[in-house]
C-alpha cells in the first residue's frame, strides 16, 4: 500500500492530537475514572474550541477520518467516548440522539441471515413490525435506527429488509438494559405491531442483508482503530514508566524482559493501523474492501487487548488499580472481541474470500 500524507491531513491529525493532549487528558484527571461525560461546561467550552479551529463536524474524505479516529480515542474514554463528542455537534444542539444497529436477535448475532426472526409484514400503505432484537447498543437514547426484519420467510438472506425506525413510534419498546462488563451497558428492545410508512424501508425489498453486510464493513474500520487509540496511550505511559521505575537498581527500561513487551506492543500497533489504513484506502477508491476491513478489526481489537495487558505487566501493581486507566481499557476491549461482530466470526469472512466460497442463503 502508498500512503503518502497530503499537507492537510497531517495539518488535522496534529491538531487533534495536540487537542487531545492538552484540552481531554488534563480534564480526566479529575473526573472518575469510568466517566463518558465531561462536566457540561466543559464540554461547550471545548466545542467552541473545535469549532474555531474549523475542527467541528469534519467533512473529510475515509482515510482522513480514520486516521482522526484513532487520535480522537486516545485518552481515558477514548473507546466509547472519543473525545466526548466535542469533534462534532448535532443540529439543533441536542445531546444523546445517534442511531442505533438493530441486527442481532436473542436467537444469534453471528449468523442474522439465518438467526433473524423479526417480521415485518405489508398492510396497505404500511409495514407492520413484530419481534425483538439484544444487544442494540444506544437504543435508550437515540432518536432512530436501523431495524433488520424478515419480509419474506420464503427467500432466506434475500428475504430480509432494512428499516428506519424512529423511537417514538407507537409499538417500540425498550425492553431492558442489558449490563455487560461494567460499566458498559446495551439494551434489549421490541417491536409490537409497529406500524411504518412505505418510506421507512430503506433501499429495495429483500436488500437489508447486503446493506447490513456493507454497513458493518464499514463501521468495523473506525471500531478498529479506537482500539489502537488506546494502545497507544498505553504503551506512551509503559515507555514514560519503564523509564523512571528502578527495580534491582536500574530503570526497567534496561530490562530485556520490559524492552520485549513494549516492541511487541508497537509491533500489534503498527500491523493494526497498517491495515486498517489499507482498508480505508481500498473504501475510499471504491475497490472491495470487506478482507481487510474484517482483518483490521480482529488484528486491531485483539492486539489492542494484547498491548494493554502487557502495559498493565510493566505498571505493576499500579496497572491494576483505578489510579491508572488500564483496567478500565481491559474491560472495554474484551467487549470489542464481540462486538461488530466476534474474532470467530471475521476468521469466516476471510475464509471465505480466501477460499472463494460464499456463504449459502
Ligand atoms: C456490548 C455489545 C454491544 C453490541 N451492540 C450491538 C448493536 O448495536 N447492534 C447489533 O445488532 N448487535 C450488537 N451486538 C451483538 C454482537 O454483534 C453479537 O453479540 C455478535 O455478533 C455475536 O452474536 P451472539 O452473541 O448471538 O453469539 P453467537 O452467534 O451465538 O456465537 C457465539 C460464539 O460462537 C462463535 N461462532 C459463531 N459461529 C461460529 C463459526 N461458524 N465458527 C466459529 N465460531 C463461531 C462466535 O464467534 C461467538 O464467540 C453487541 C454485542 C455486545 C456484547
Amino acid at each position: 500500500m502508498d500512503l503518502e500524507l497530503s499537507d492537510e491531513q497531517k495539518l488535522i491529525v496534529a491538531n487533534v492530537r495536540r487537542f487531545i493532549r492538552e484540552e481531554i487528558r488534563p480534564l480526566e484527571r479529575e473526573l472518575d475514572p469510568d466517566a463518558y461525560t465531561l462536566q457540561p461546561e466543559d464540554h461547550e467550552r471545548l466545542v467552541g474550541m473545535t469549532e474555531e479551529m474549523g475542527l467541528l463536524n469534519m467533512q473529510v474524505d475515509t482515510v482522513t477520518r480514520t486516521l482522526v479516529a484513532e487520535e480522537m480515542s486516545q485518552h481515558n474514554a477514548g473507546l466509547y467516548a472519543p473525545a466526548y463528542g466535542v469533534f462534532s455537534r448535532r443540529e439543533g444542539g441536542a445531546e444523546g440522539g445517534g442511531g442505533f444497529l438493530g441486527l442481532s436477535e436473542p436467537s444469534g448475532g453471528s449468523d442474522p441471515a439465518r438467526a433473524i426472526q423479526t417480521r415485518a409484514v405489508r398492510d396497505g400503505d404500511e409495514w407492520v413490525l413484530n419481534g425483538s432484537k439484544l444487544w442494540t447498543s444506544g437504543a435508550d437514547t437515540a432518536d432512530s435506527g436501523i431495524v433488520y426484519a424478515r419480509t419474506d420467510l420464503e427467500k432466506g438472506r434475500a428475504g430480509i429488509s432494512a428499516f428506519r425506525v424512529p423511537t417514538d413510534t407507537p409499538g417500540f419498546r425498550v425492553e431492558r438494559l442489558v449490563q455487560v462488563l461494567r460499566s458498559h451497558y446495551t439494551t434489549e428492545i421490541s417491536f409490537t405491531d409497529m406500524r411504518l410508512p412505505l418510506q421507512a424501508m430503506l433501499g429495495g425489498e429483500g436488500s437489508g442483508f447486503a446493506r447490513a453486510n456493507d454497513t458493518l464493513s464499514h463501521n468495523r474500520i473506525p471500531y478498529a482503530v479506537g482500539c489502537l487509540g488506546v494502545a497507544v496511550y498505553a504503551t506512551e505511559l509503559a515507555v514514560d514508566w519503564a523509564k523512571q521505575r528502578v527495580t534491582f537498581g536500574e530503570p526497567l527500561a534496561n530490562r530485556q524482559a520490559i524492552q520485549w513487551m513494549l516492541v511487541d506492543n508497537e509491533i500489534d500497533i503498527r500491523t493494526g493501523r497498517w491495515i486498517a489504513l489499507d482498508a480505508a484506502a481500498k473504501a475510499q477508491r471504491g475497490e472491495p474492501f470487506r478482507f481487510e476491513s474484517s482483518m483490521a478489526k480482529l488484528l486491531c481489537t485483539e492486539g489492542a487487548g494484547r498491548v494493554v495487558d502487557r502495559s498493565m505487566q510493566i505498571f505493576g501493581g499500579l496497572g491494576m488499580s483505578k489510579d491508572m486507566p488500564f483496567e478500565r481499557w481491559y474491560r472495554e476491549l474484551r467487549i470489542r472481541r464481540v462486538g461488530e461482530g466476534p474474532s470467530e466470526i471475521q476468521r469466516v469472512v476471510m475464509a471465505r474470500e480466501i477460499l472463494n466460497v460464499g456463504s449459502g442463503s
